[in-house]
Parts: C-alpha cells; structure tokens; sequence
C-alpha cells in the first residue's frame, strides 16, 4: 500500500482510460483509488456502515466465487479504508457497540492480508494482459506490413500489365501506319491521337480488377480480441440488477392494506452476485410504521440477522406512494443515498398503484449522489436542479421467470 502511494508522487499517469494498456502498475493504482475514494455521509449512523461493512465482505467473497478479483479486491480496499481511516471520524463514533467494533477487527486482521494477496495476484494478471496486448500489438504491425506487400506486389503487376497493354496498341498502332502510309491528312490526325487517349480506357479497365484482388488478399488479423485488457472504466460501469418481475406484484399485494388506508410501505431488496449480475431473490418487509408520504422502519436486527442466515447482499429497496406519482421525494433521495454509497448499484423502486406506474430509480453518479451525501437537511426540503439528482436506473433489468422469495417480519 504505502509503496503505491510514493510512486503516485514520482510518476503522473495518464488518464485512467489509457493507464490499462500502458502500464499494469498504474492500472492497479487507478483500481486502488477509485476503490479508496469513499464518501463517509455523517448524516448515517456510524453502526450502518458497520453494518454494511459485514455485507461487503460477504460480496466480496462472492465475487471471489464469481472470479472477480477485480471487484473482490475494490470492495476489501474499501472496507480498510473506511475501517481503518474514515469510521473514527465519524461524529458518533463513540456510540458503536464495542461488540461491533471487536468483530470488525478480527474482520480487518483477515481482510487486509487478503487485500495485499488479491494485489499480487492483480499485478500478475495485468502483467500477463499486458505483455498479450503488445503481442498483439505486434501481430497486428506484422499482418499490416504483409498487406502493405501484398498491394505492392499487386500495383507492380497491374503496371506491368498496362505497360505491355500499351506496347500491344503501339504495335498494332504501327502495323496500322504502315499500312495507311498514303492515307489522306485528315486520317494521319486522327491516328496521331491514339497514344494519348489510350491510356484513359486501359485505366477503368484495370482497375476494379485490381480492388477485389486487393480485397481478398487483405489477411483478416487472426487476433482474440477478448484478451485485449479491458480499459479500467469498464469495470465501474454499473453491474445488471435483475428484478424478478413477480416482484412489483407481491409488493403490492402485501402493501394493499397500508395503500388503501393511505398509508406508504417499505421493502428491502436482498439476494446475491452470480456471473456478475446481482440477483434480486428476496422481498424483506422489516417492521415499520406507514404515514401518507413516509415510511420508517423498526428493529433493523431482524432484517440483518435474516441476511445474515442467508447470506444476502442488500441490493435497494422498494416502497410505495398511496396515492402520488412514482418520483423519489426529498427524504427518499436521502434514503436512498445510504444505500448506494455501499453499493453502487443499489436501486430504489417507487410504486405508485394510483397512476399504475412503477419507477426505478438511482441517484446520478457523477451529481447527486455526492451532492446528497453533503446535503445536511433533514425531513422534506427542496433541492437545486432537482431533476437532475436522481434518474432511472438503466441497469435494472426484469425477468418473468425468476422467483422471489417475501419474507415478512412485521409483527402481526
Ligand atoms: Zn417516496
Ligand atoms: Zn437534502
């Protein structure tokens, strides 16, 4: 780590889209601070990031599962950061069980040589990407060189082609004189032209000859593109989120009370990562209690523990609006903020029965998740340039035939 951090002194990198294919440290830099640049919201008690700490680690060793070290890696960076740097910062620090606390260690002691191994192990792979790109590279370079001598050798036989073209016209040319030798004035002239037009016909003749033999020698580059390294960025872009389509349907069913009586109810979405997609497979409905535009939660152990049994990764959550339209509110955005400062991909579903609409929504990455993340109001106040804070989350994609599991932990 710390060696890392003396080279970003000595040696500026270029822009993180060209650092992959250049240079494998810098590649691996770039990984480490983006994985490193974590905003720490002051707003959220410290104990919920203790507790999204445990599901960090849990996704992580299921990418490691998936065979994502890349992702693995990013998460266990994070983890330290916030575990070692960021969480003592925190305003309400001092209120973090010492139950909590004590776990989280044992959990840094595993997590941070598990960070330093997966480094390694990066390094090399990048390494070997690298040294396969400039193959490549070179494989490339030598199949543009033999096309370059292909369409060489290709011009000098056309030339040599036309050149005995237009010795044969001279030839038939001279025949043509000798025997005219008397003709009329008027017939020479018209002879002496021959040489000059003639080369303008032989050209088009020629030429879409030469094209397609150009065409078809031009050699394909027998070249796997899929070991080309990826350029960093594609490993930000946010994964598929996929929603069993059931989904929206139970939710309403179980929220039909609440709605009819005016009032919003809320869901957690948990379930797992597999082939790098992250797979909504449960509906947990916490205790909670619903007014007209809110709905707060209570007893958010039983929801953990829950996950915990099961092994689930929260993945969003879900609520309804009664009787508005599907749209985040001011204290929805702030809510929702939580969730994707863990985890990016993390999506927030408004139900609005009243209108038949359904909106799938997250806080825009480059604008407002940050500027919530430092917004300090609390309850419903307006933002600037609202629209431009949250938008529909693209990378959610429904399924009809998944199942999903509802799992409801209200007390009845
Ligand atoms: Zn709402
Ligand atoms: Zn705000």
């Amino acid at each position: 780590m710390d060696k890392e951090k003396l080279e970003t002194k000595t040696v500026k990198h270029p822009p993180r889209k060209n650092v992959s294919i250049t240079d494998p440290r810098g590649r691996l830099k770039s990984l480490s601070d983006h994985a490193s640049t974590v905003e720490m919201d002051r707003n959220i008690p410290p104990q919920r990031y203790y507790r999204s700490g445990v599901e960090m680690i849990r996704m992580a060793d299921m990418c490691m599962k998936d065979n994502d070290l890349e992702y693995a890696y990013i998460l266990y960076v994070k983890f330290i950061t916030i575990f070692v740097e960021k969480i003592r910062n925190h305003p309400l620090f001092h209120t973090v069980p010492l139950k909590d606390k004590e776990q989280n260690q044992q959990t840094l002691r595993k997590v941070i040589p598990k960070a330093e191994e997966l480094k390694k192990q990066l390094l090399e792979q990048y390494q070997k990407e690298y040294e396969k790109y400039l193959e490549d590279m070179k494989e490339r370079e030598r199949i543009e060189r033999e096309r370059l001598k292909q369409e060489e050798l290709e011009r000098l036989r056309e030339e040599e082609e036309r050149k005995n073209k237009l010795a044969a016209l001279a030839a038939a040319k001279a025949v043509k004189v000798a025997v005219n030798e008397n003709a009329i004035a008027l017939e020479e002239n018209k002879i002496k032209k021959i040489p000059n037009v003639s080369p303008k016909p032989l050209v088009p003749l020629v030429s879409p000859a030469s094209n397609t033999a150009a065409q078809t020698s031009k050699e394909k580059p027998n070249i796997d593109r899929s070991t080309k390294p990826s350029l960093l960025c594609d490993n930000f872009t946010l994964r598929d989120v996929i929603l069993p389509t059931k989904l929206m349907h139970n939710f309403l069913m179980l929220a039909f009370n609440n709605t009819m009586n005016n009032k919003e109810t809320c869901g957690i979405l948990a379930g797992k990562l597999e082939r790098n997609k992250l797979l909504v497979t449960h509906l947990l409905i916490p205790e909670q209690t619903g007014s007209p535009d809110s709905c707060v939660t209570h007893n958010e152990e039983d929801i953990f523990d829950y996950q915990d049994q099961h092994n689930l990764i929260t993945l969003g959550w879900i609520h309804t609006h009664p009787t508005q339209t599907a749209f985040l509110s001011s204290v929805d955005l702030h809510t929702h903020c939580a969730y994707q400062l863990m985890m990016a991909e993390a999506i927030a579903i408004v139900c609005a029965p009243k209108y038949d609409e359904t909106g799938f929504f997250i806080l825009t990455p480059e604008y407002g998740l940050e500027f919530i993340a430092n917004c300090r109001e609390t309850g419903f106040h307006p933002h600037p340039n609202d629209s431009s804070l949250y938008m529909e989350a693209k990378h959610c994609k429904l399924d009809a035939t998944a199942i999903i599991e509802v799992v409801d932990l209200r007390r009845k």
